[in-house]
């Protein structure tokens, strides 16, 4: 593929210049004013051109479950989620297909997908996910979400003494898992990339971790987790370790500029050094910490501190959607309220360079992805500026960032391939789509979830909650 972008608008400095940009196969290969027309001409006139954002954490076969769930912390979203997970493949394959779709729309160019495994499909829920995204043209980092202990063992025990069932599959068969995902599916050159991704420290061992670590070095794969999102996992880590989780995963060398972590709400600021030192990646996911009630992450702490932080909007039934704009919008104003000192404040544009360059960087990608710069690939996206919601003309990031973008990506370029244009995924038929999950789907009213009736009392108490009065 060779292209040219006559005319694009892109932010440079303070301000914006308008620029042709040059595209040979999969990369770009010059950017200035006024370039000599080369291959397929795209006129640009009145539109931003900005790097692909990574939907840097999100569990896609959630969105069988959004707007589900009713309003409960983690723990016990978690037992009413696992209640109803999806069964069936085609179930994968259909919200892989609407994750990279709503991505997509929102001005992402990857995904990383933790993808809950169907047991005893484990990898042909991976194939599956690999076969949809492949399809869409999305750049995808599939994490296939392992853990080895079960989910009651994710709840403190508040000293009592607990049972718990073995998990359903030994820490050696996941990870021997991991290794047959890797050999088959790891393909970076084709825009896939397999990472290693023990759940969290709540539901697996240190032999999990440390092997996933062996994994990561034998095959320069990313490391992905779940970190401290609730209190309840403050308490699990004292518990389990009597240190910190931080602490205790950089013991077992699982922190480094390779690994991403969801979530960080509740690290103390000896562990916000620990990340800053090792150079991992904190990925915010505000939606999500605002549904489940987990707390605001500290992530104006973060960015002072030096720690890479990046967006993601989190599975679909703790969201209840895949807007990335939306993401980084509330991502980015929510922590207004935490530091009376507004120079610390997160600015629009410094929201896009997080969004961008801080999700490439979050997996070990930033010198081939996250700028629009001469020699990196051609992930990018391209805002319609005569949009209605981006109007009359101030300043586009600001706009784009602090105002309510309604469909206002015009085109999305992954890997130097047009995968969406007039506002629309030309890639896959979006409109069979919306009929297959229309048609496998039904309204949901008043559906029960057995485990969480049956932890929910031992949570209460292990919380200091009062007993149980139900719900009205
Ligand atoms: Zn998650």
């Amino acid at each position: 593929m060779t292209f040219t972008l006559q005319k694009a608008l892109v932010p440079v400095d303070r301000g914006y210049s308008t620029v042709d940009v040059q595209v040979v196969d999969d990369r770009i290969t010059a950017i200035a004013p006024n370039l000599e027309a080369i291959g397929t001409v795209v006129d640009c006139q009145n539109k931003l051109l900005l790097p692909g954002f990574v939907n840097a954490h999100t569990h896609s076969s959630e969105m069988w479950q959004r707007g589900a769930i009713r309003p409960v912390p983690l723990e016990l979203w978690l037992a009413e989620l696992y209640d109803f997970v999806p069964l069936e493949i085609e179930q994968i394959y259909l919200t892989a297909l609407g994750t990279a779709v709503e991505t997509l729309l929102s001005g992402g160019t990857s995904v990383v997908d933790h993808l809950v495994l169907i047991p005893g499909k484990e990898i042909e829920t991976i194939a599956t996910a690999v076969r949809a995204y492949k399809e869409v043209g999305i750049r995808a980092f599939i994490a296939p979400l392992i853990q080895d202990e079960s989910l009651t063992a994710g709840v403190p025990s508040g000293g009592t003494e607990q049972e718990h069932d073995a998990y359903i599959r030994s820490t050696g068969a996941t990870l021997a898992l991991i290794q047959d995902a890797v050999n088959k599916f790891h393909n970076p050159s084709e825009g896939v990339y397999i990472l290693v991704a023990p759940t969290g420290i709540q539901l697996c061992s240190d032999a999990l971790f440390t092997g996933c670590v062996e994994l990561s070095e034998r095959y320069n794969l990313c490391r992905h987790s779940h970190l401290l999102e609730t209190k309840a996992q403050v308490l699990l880590a004292q518990e389990k370790y009597g240190c910190s989780a931080v602490e205790h995963l950089k013991r077992l060398g699982y922190l480094s500029e390779r690994t991403s972590l969801a979530h960080c709400v509740h690290l103390t600021d000896e562990d916000i050094a620990i990340l800053a030192e090792t150079q991992s990646t904190v990925v915010h996911n505000p939606l999500s910490n605002l549904r489940l009630g987990s707390g605001i992450a500290p992530i104006l702490k973060y960015r002072q501190a030096g720690v890479n932080v990046s967006f993601g909007c989190d599975g679909s039934a703790s969201n209840d959607s895949q807007d990335l704009l939306e993401a980084i919008k509330i991502g980015s104003l929510l922590h207004n309220v935490t530091d009376l000192d507004y120079q610390h404040w997160i600015t629009p544009r410094q929201s896009v360079e997080m969004a961008s360059f801080g999700g490439a960087k979050g997996l070990n990608v930033a010198d081939e992805l996250g700028s629009l710069t001469v020699g990196k690939k051609a992930d990018f996206v391209l805002y319609d500026l005569t949009n209605l919601s981006l109007l009359p003309r101030t300043d586009p990031i600001g706009l784009l960032i602090l105002g309510r973008p309604t469909q206002v990506v015009d085109s999305v370029w992954v890997n130097g391939k047009k995968i969406v244009g007039n506002g629309q995924v030309t890639s896959i038929d979006v409109d069979n789509l919306r009929k297959e999950l229309f048609d496998r789907s039904q309204w949901v009213t008043n559906r029960q979830s057995q485990t969480l009736d049956e932890i929910e009392a031992h949570y209460r108490s292990v919380m200091g909650l009062s007993e149980k009065s139900g719900y009205s």
